[in-house]
């Protein structure tokens, strides 16, 4: 089974992604995690995207396509992959197509986590942090006892800057921005599956799931 992840940030596809890979076996395949390996392993193109890594500036397309293409064509992608934070444009998504299609292999599905803008904002604007010891808190997922005050050492909670609904509402708009190509460029294809994520975690894979089992 051959899949990509798709989801904005707060939608949940971490947790999902670790579902999916645990029960299928398949190697979750990561943007980060692929630089990383291929910078570890000092593969030609792995040293050319450290190179522009190194001087902070962005890893030109042909240099990630290249490492995504010998990450795929590995002997554990045989029975098929999670490809989850590529692609991200469509120019992107149009190259993995050649890649799969020198590979003999096609996507099956496109899953993307769908969750409404304003639940997102929820989520992430959530978190607290104890000024005194630091332990983390989300208001809706691990509330603290009394609000605004640490279970733990009684200190005072705070939000970081980068937590707020401002903060956090300009990173979606241009998330959504961006990624909304790349979903029309997938549905066109008829590879694009809408899950619903805001529901429970566990409904959420089991919808995953369903869709999954037929392709055994
Ligand atoms: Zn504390």
């Amino acid at each position: 089974m051959n899949l990509v992840l798709m989801g904005l940030p707060g939608a949940g596809k971490g947790t999902q992604a670790d579902k999916i890979v645990d029960k299928y076996q398949i190697p979750h395949i990561s943007t980060g995690d692929m630089f990383r390996a291929a910078m570890n392993e000092g593969t030609e193109l792995g040293l050319k995207a450290k190179s522009f890594m190194d001087k902070g500036e962005l890893v030109p397309d042909e240099v990630t396509i290249g490492i995504v293409r010998e990450r795929l064509g590995k002997t554990d992608c045989e029975h098929g992959f999670l490809l989850d934070g590529f692609p991200r444009t469509v120019p992107q998504a149009e190259a993995l197509e050649n890649i799969l299609s020198e590979l003999g292999k096609k996507i099956d599905y496109v899953f993307n986590i769908d969750v409404d803008a304003d639940i997102l904002v929820e989520r992430l604007t959530g978190r607290r942090i104890c000024k005194e010891c630091g332990t983390t808190y989300h208001l809706i997922f691990n509330p603290p006892k009394e609000p605004g005050v640490c279970d733990r050492c009684g200190g005072e909670l705070y939000q970081r800057k980068d937590d707020n609904e401002e903060t956090v509402q300009n990173r979606l708009d241009v998330n959504m921005k961006q990624v909304q190509p790349l979903l029309d460029f997938y549905r066109g294809k008829g590879y694009l599956k809408n899950i619903n994520g805001q529901q429970h975690i566990d409904q959420v894979f089991s919808d995953i799931d369903a869709l999954l089992k037929d392709l055994k």
